[in-house]
């Protein structure tokens, strides 16, 4: 045991062979494992038995091939999942009583999906995760705290099983308010941590608010997940912990798909357990370039419990590069813009309320948190901006950072926020997913 946690210290990749292969093979292996993963998902899966009929999993030959296949949407897995078995229906494509554990999305799009795991199934996801944990630096040297309780959330959950793989020391941080995890994680001395961007920034600020400087909490590697995290939060939480902070992109149906390597510019996908396409946003038919924006579409390859084929995961990403400084060979994504889902037109402008949150982030430091609300009023969309305030802020600080906020936003955005400085604590605070967006006109 003591050899084998050496040599995971030492070792640069999690699995060396697979992280480098050449473009080509890996092209080779997805597509083999897509015709049989294809192959399996229609003689298992009632989703994919009607979704599929007569097409022929051989026929699949290049990545073009692909593109003749159907998406699977959210929309139409909530209607199988309505079939036998309880509560998985046509989705499920191994016996029930093989199925070890439940988890299921967050339903902040509607009713959710709940997601079998057999053990294989499990195991599958927690080596997928090894990778994101080992490319974030993670090693055996860590002792991982979560601050959570991780109910039927699966990140977390991956997250614990993939760190104990990897030969971490997890430490399940649940059943505590923030101020009780802050003192664990001094009492315990923990190095790592894995949270949310929202819910590592408001540790900080709850820190600070007991005397105690987030850098003096010791952490030396903060895993990110859960929410979209724009490059500016990403920094602010390495100024505030004194540490590096790694970004994944993810969901709880295809599992987690690209993580952000040490050299942190942009996130590797999983290859190849995963086949991820970029799409263009208006046909979904063709693949984008590097630098473009478009829908990521995903396939596990090797998860049989619940087979997904082409998952449209609603997330808008930026096609980064093919090679990277770290030696990987896998593509990369540059950045998750948003989702599809949060994008909305104000006033005739497209407007995603990640914008925002860069430019709070990045230049607006005494803004501790903030909610953007929309309604109309009239004929007219109003764009209002809670800003809530450091509590060490005078009056007249108050005033100029309200003026610098609305110049900032309109230059942004092009759009005209009424924006409103809140006293301290008067925002609400979020664990797991943040809701800062209020889109009141669907009301
Ligand atoms: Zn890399």
């Amino acid at each position: 045991m003591f050899n084998q946690q050496t040599k995971n210290e030492e070792m640069k990749y999690w699995n060396p062979y697979l992280e480098t292969l050449p473009r080509e093979e890996l092209d080779k292996i997805e597509l083999s494992y897509f015709r049989n993963i294809m192959a399996y998902a229609k003689g298992n899966s009632r989703l994919y038995e009607d979704k599929l009929k007569g097409i022929d999993p051989e026929s699949i030959k290049t990545f073009d091939d692909l593109k003749k296949l159907p998406l699977t949407e959210k929309e139409e897995m909530r209607k199988y999942q309505e079939m036998e078995p309880f509560p998985y229906g046509g989705l499920l494509a191994r016996g029930i009583e093989e199925v070890t554990t439940f988890r299921q999305t967050s339903g902040t799009t509607g009713k959710p999906i709940y997601v079998p795991e057999t053990y294989e199934s499990w195991q599958w996801r927690t080596e997928v995760w090894c990778h994101i944990l080992y490319m974030a630096g993670f090693r055996p040297r860590h002792r991982v705290f979560l601050p959570f309780g991780y109910n039927v959330y699966v990140a977390f959950w991956e997250a614990h099983f993939a760190s104990e793989k990897v030969g971490c020391e997890l430490i399940p941080g649940g059943a505590l308010d923030t101020r009780g995890r802050i003192h664990k994680i001094l009492e315990i001395r923990a190095n790592g941590m894995m949270n949310t961007p929202t819910y590592g920034l408001h540790i900080a600020e709850e820190a600070k608010s007991i005397g105690i400087d987030p850098a003096a909490l010791g952490i030396e590697r903060m895993l990110c997940a859960g929410e979209p995290m724009p490059p500016s939060t990403r920094k602010r939480l390495e100024e505030l912990y004194k540490c590096h902070v790694f970004d994944h992109i993810g969901g709880t149906e295809p599992c987690a798909w690209a993580g952000m390597c040490e050299a942190k510019d942009g996130m590797h996908i999983i290859e190849p357990f995963i086949l991820v396409e970029i799409l263009d946003r208006e046909t979904l038919q063709r693949e984008v370039e590097e630098g473009e924006i478009g829908v990521a579409v995903v396939t596990p390859l090797g998860r049989r419990s619940f087979p997904l084929i082409r998952f449209n995961t609603k997330d808008l990403v930026i096609k980064g590069k093919s090679s990277c400084s770290c030696g990987r060979t896998t593509q990369k994504v540059k950045e998750i813009v948003g989702r599809t889902d949060d994008l909305r037109k104000v006033r005739g402008v497209l407007f995603s309320p990640k914008t925002v949150e860069e430019v709070i982030r990045k230049d607006f430091l005494e803004i501790e948190e903030f909610e953007i609300i929309v309604e109309r009023r009239g004929l007219m969309d109003v764009i209002t901006l809670r800003a809530e305030v450091n509590p060490s802020l005078t009056v007249s600080a108050i005033e100029q950072a309200k003026a610098r906020i609305h110049e900032s936003l309109k230059i942004a955005s092009n759009l005209t926020f009424n924006v409103i400085m809140e006293p301290p604590g008067s925002l609400p605070r979020y664990t797991l997913k943040a809701k800062r967006f209020k889109d009141l006109r669907e009301a």
